[in-house]
């Protein structure tokens, strides 16, 4: 594929990602998606201050240098303050393509609790059986800065992304998905299609080990007891390695559905669409 029809195709992509995280819940009016440059990894995209559901065309994209997040186009209009979880994420991971960060609603218990999320099903394996690390953003903040929890400047972006990393040094990222205490959930991925998967399973995972943890406290065993040792059954380390294989395998399905399904809703324009091959 020639490189313009290439940019053409993860444009119309992140478009469609922009719309399709809106209507399963990932992103409201807040959140957003971003992707690196397929012919310059030194640049990524992502659409300038507006509600996800609302990016239409390329024009509403801003280009950001992966090296500071500063606008390729000095004359770009405003942009997200939180970019730098996306620029900070690209910088320290060259095989992560696209960043997702989202409040969903879901995903919240899991941030304000302690209670571990942990891969409840096969769809979201991705996540794991240890149970996704919460990145803490107060212990980053410096006299004089207002606390507000957005990752707003590269340190605050750059110790987000070290939180999906084991070792200090790494470039591949350990973690699919990080989650950040009081404030929500970033996700990465080697492409658009098994970011915005990640992301929709991470919410979809929330909601069901919140809604068996209800379930258990009502319903213990004869000695009072939840029947599973946190009041759910989370995979297993063996069930963690298979799903994961079979999630990566399976992920161009739902991307068609999830295609379709925004472009027959008049709320979101999409001026490059309609295709339904993912570019990956
Ligand atoms: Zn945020």
């Amino acid at each position: 594929m020639p490189d313009d029809m290439n940019l053409q195709a993860v444009l119309r992509d992140l478009i469609y990602a922009n719309h399709i995280l809106h209507h399963h819940g990932v992103v409201d009016a807040y959140g957003h998606v971003s992707v690196r440059h397929p012919d310059d990894p030194s640049v990524y995209l992502m659409c300038g201050y507006m509600p996800p559901a609302l990016v239409a065309s390329p024009n509403d994209l801003i280009y950001y240098n992966v090296a500071d997040s500063s606008t390729v186009d000095p004359d770009s209009p405003k942009g997200y303050s939180e970019r730098f979880i996306h620029g900070e994420l690209f910088r320290r991971f060259p095989s992560v393509n696209c960043v997702i960060h989202s409040h969903a609603e879901e995903v919240l218990p899991y941030v304000v609790t302690g209670v571990k999320m942990k891969s409840v099903y096969h769809m979201s394996g991705f996540l794991g059986s240890d149970g996704v690390p919460v990145f803490d953003i107060d212990p980053l903040y410096q006299e004089g800065d207002q606390r507000d929890m957005l990752v707003n400047n590269a340190r605050l972006g750059e110790g987000l992304a070290a939180k999906f990393a084991r070792e200090p040094n790494a470039t591949e990222p350990d973690e699919t998905v990080v989650l950040m205490r009081r404030h929500g959930f970033s996700c990465v991925g080697r492409d658009i299609v098994t970011a915005v998967y990640r992301a929709i399973y991470t919410r979809i995972n929330a909601e069901a080990q919140t809604k068996a943890m209800a379930i258990a406290k009502n319903n213990p065993d004869p000695h009072g007891q939840f029947v599973f040792g946190e009041g759910f059954d989370a995979i297993t380390k063996e069930q963690e390695k298979g799903t994961k294989i079979m999630c990566e395998k399976f992920q161009d399905k739902p991307w068609r559905l999830w295609v379709r399904e925004v472009e027959r809703n008049p709320l979101y324009e999409n001026t490059l669409g309609p295709n339904h091959q993912a570019s990956r």
